[in-house]
C-alpha cells in the first residue's frame, strides 16, 4: 500500500478524506494540525510555543515540524501513513524525502486536492469540529450533525477552530500560495503529483482518490 501525503489548502478536507482511507485501508493517520491541537489543549512546553502562531494562521517553524514528524515516523514502525499537513515548505518536502530515505517502505504519492479560495472560504466559515476529530459543515447538507451543534460520533458539544475567521483564513490561504504550493512542482517534477478537484461531494473526492491509490 502507498503512503500517502495530502497538499491542499485550508479546509479542502484533508482530515475528513485521511479518516476515510484510514477506516477503509487501514493506514495511520498522521496530522499535524490535529497533534499541535492537542498539545496545546494540554498545555505542553510545544503547544504555549505554538498557540498564536496558529491561531493567527501563521506557519510553525520548519525545525519544529521536522522534529516532530521524525518522531512520528519513527512510531509508526514502517506501517502505510497518510501525511495530512506536512509538509507545507519546501524545505520540509526535502527533509522528509531525506527521513524516508532511511525508512523501509518508504514509497509514496502525493495528492494535491484543488480548491478555489472563495469555496475554501465558505467551508473555513461554515466548519465546525469536536474534539473526537470529526468535522462538519453547516453549509453543506450532507455534512452537518444529526442534531444542531452536537457530534453524531460522541455526543460531545461542536467547537470552532479558532483559527477558522476570515483573517486567519486569509493568511493561511496567502501562505499556502506562497510557502506550499511550490510543493506541487516539487512532486510533480519527481512523477508522484495526483491531483484531484474537491468541488464535489465527500464521496466522490473518495472514489477519486481510492481510484489513484487502487
Ligand atoms: P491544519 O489543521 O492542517 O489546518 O493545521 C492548523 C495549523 O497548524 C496551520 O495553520 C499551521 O499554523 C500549523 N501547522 C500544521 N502543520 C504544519 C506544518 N507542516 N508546518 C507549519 N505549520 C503547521
Amino acid at each position: 500500500m502507498k503512503n500517502i501525503i495530502f497538499i491542499a489548502p485550508p479546509a479542502a478536507g484533508k482530515g475528513t478524506q485521511s479518516d476515510m482511507l484510514k477506516q477503509e485501508y487501514g493506514y495511520n493517520h498522521i496530522s499535524t494540525g490535529d497533534i499541535l491541537r492537542e498539545a496545546i489543549t494540554s498545555g505542553s512546553e510545544l503547544g504555549k510555543n505554538v498557540k498564536n502562531i496558529i491561531d493567527n494562521g501563521q506557519l510553525v517553524t520548519d525545525e519544529i515540524m521536522i522534529n516532530l514528524i521524525q518522531e512520528k515516523l519513527e512510531d509508526i514502525k514502517g506501517n502505510p501513513f497518510i501525511l495530512d499537513g506536512f509538509p507545507r515548505t519546501l524545505n520540509q518536502a526535502i527533509a522528509l524525502d531525506k527521513m524516508l530515505r532511511k525508512l523501509k517502505d518508504k514509497d509514496y504519492i502525493a495528492i494535491y486536492l484543488e480548491l478555489d479560495e472563495s469555496i475554501a472560504l465558505q467551508r473555513v466559515l461554515g466548519r465546525l469540529t469536536c474534539k473526537c476529530g470529526k468535522s462538519y459543515n453547516i453549509y453543506d447538507k450532507n455534512l452537518q450533525p444529526n442534531v444542531e451543534g452536537i457530534c453524531d460520533y460522541c455526543g460531545e458539544k461542536l467547537e470552532k477552530r479558532k483559527d477558522d475567521n476570515e483573517i486567519s483564513f486569509k493568511t493561511r490561504f496567502d501562505t499556502f500560495l506562497t510557502a506550499t504550493k511550490p510543493i506541487v512542482d516539487y512532486y510533480k517534477d519527481m512523477d508522484k503529483l495526483h491531483v484531484v478537484n474537491v468541488n464535489q461531494s465527500v464521496s466522490e473526492i473518495f472514489d477519486d482518490i481510492s481510484k489513484v491509490i487502487d
